[in-house]
Order: C-alpha cells, then structure tokens, then sequence
C-alpha cells in the first residue's frame, strides 16, 4: 500500500518518494472531492499521486505496468453510488446521524449556544448551525450508501444556494466524506 508522510510526502510500494509543497497537496485534496485529480511529480522516475475525495487511493508508479490501466478510466465508481442515492436515507441511518451530530455538539463545540442541527429532504442531510438562538445553513451532504462517504456542498450565502463545486473556502481541507469532517469544515467557513 501506499503511504502518506506527513504533511506532503508520499511513498510509492517501490520505495520511492514524491515531496511537494504544503500548499499544493492541500489544494488538490480539496480539488479531489468530486473526482479522481492526478499529482504528478517531476522526478526522474515520475510517480502520479491520485487523489479522491480528499484522500490518497492510488499511486501510479513506472515501475508497475498494471497501474497504467486505472489512468485510462479515471470514472469508475459513479453508477453504483447513484442508484443508492435515488432513494431517501433510512431510518436507521437517521439515527446513526442524530447520535453523531450530538457527540459532536457536546465533546467538540461543547456550549448549549451553539449547536448543529440536522434536517432531512430525500437522499440530503442538511446540518444547520443554532449560533446563540438564530439558526443558518452551513452544509448539505448527500446520501450515497455509506456512512463515511457523504457528498458535501457548502452553502454560498452570496448566491443563497449550497454549491458542490466550490471546494475554496476555509476549512475545506476537513471534509473527507463523514459528518465530523463536514462539522469541523462548517466551523472554519462559518465561525460560530
Ligand atoms: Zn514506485
């Protein structure tokens, strides 16, 4: 397996690794929340770091001719996701979800004044933030099967909609697919 070294180093299975600067892994975490993004470094013997929703799934190594066929089809794993996504979100994940916004209210923001709040409509979980009574959208997170694997949108006040492509704002580097990761990333965009 590929390993990550913090905070902008990755050692390929070869023994080989890939540095880069701060900033750009940052970036391209954040870049990678909606599809596969390619880090490619300039060494010798060039190794591609790739990336999905914020996290290293692959590095693509010379030396390693079967890593080649994922690099032709980047899009592998949209249709099974989708057909999960068309129905609402179950009871039981419900539950889950209520039980991990509350353990997040009371061991991170720790104040009764502030406090997310989850709202369901279909495959979306709305996490609203109460902020000394007044109640204002933070996050959308869809639905897609699996519990650490939400899709998220931040709400744009600016264009009073939630925006899945807008991965630029302050905390983005939180989001990774749970709630926790959402919650936090919520709390650096909108300080409470
Ligand atoms: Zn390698």
């Amino acid at each position: 397996m590929p390993k990550e070294i913090f905070p902008s180093s990755f050692q390929c299975d070869c023994g080989h690794q890939s540095d880069f600067a701060e900033r750009i892994v940052r970036d391209m975490r954040a870049m990678s929340q909606k599809k596969k993004v390619y880090l490619a470094d300039s060494a010798p013997e060039e190794h591609t770091i790739v990336f999905y929703r914020g996290k290293l799934v692959e590095i693509q190594c010379p030396k390693q001719t079967q890593s080649h066929e994922t690099r032709k089809s980047p899009r592998t794993s949209t249709s099974s996701t989708k057909r999960a996504t068309t129905r609402g979100i179950p009871n039981e994940v419900k539950t889950d979800v209520a039980a991990r916004v509350e353990h997040f209210n009371t061991t991170v923001l720790r104040t009764p004044h502030c406090v997310y709040v989850p709202r369901y409509r279909g495959k979306f979980l709305y996490l609203d933030r109460q902020d000394d009574g007044r109640l204002s959208p933070i996050c959308r997170l869809e639905y897609t099967g699996n519990m650490e694997d939400w899709s998220f949108a931040i709400y744009k006040y600016s264009d009073e909609r939630y925006d899945e492509e807008e991965w630029f704002f302050p905390g983005a580097e939180h989001v990774d697919g749970t709630l926790e990761g959402a919650m936090k990333a919520g709390l650096e965009a909108y300080t409470p």
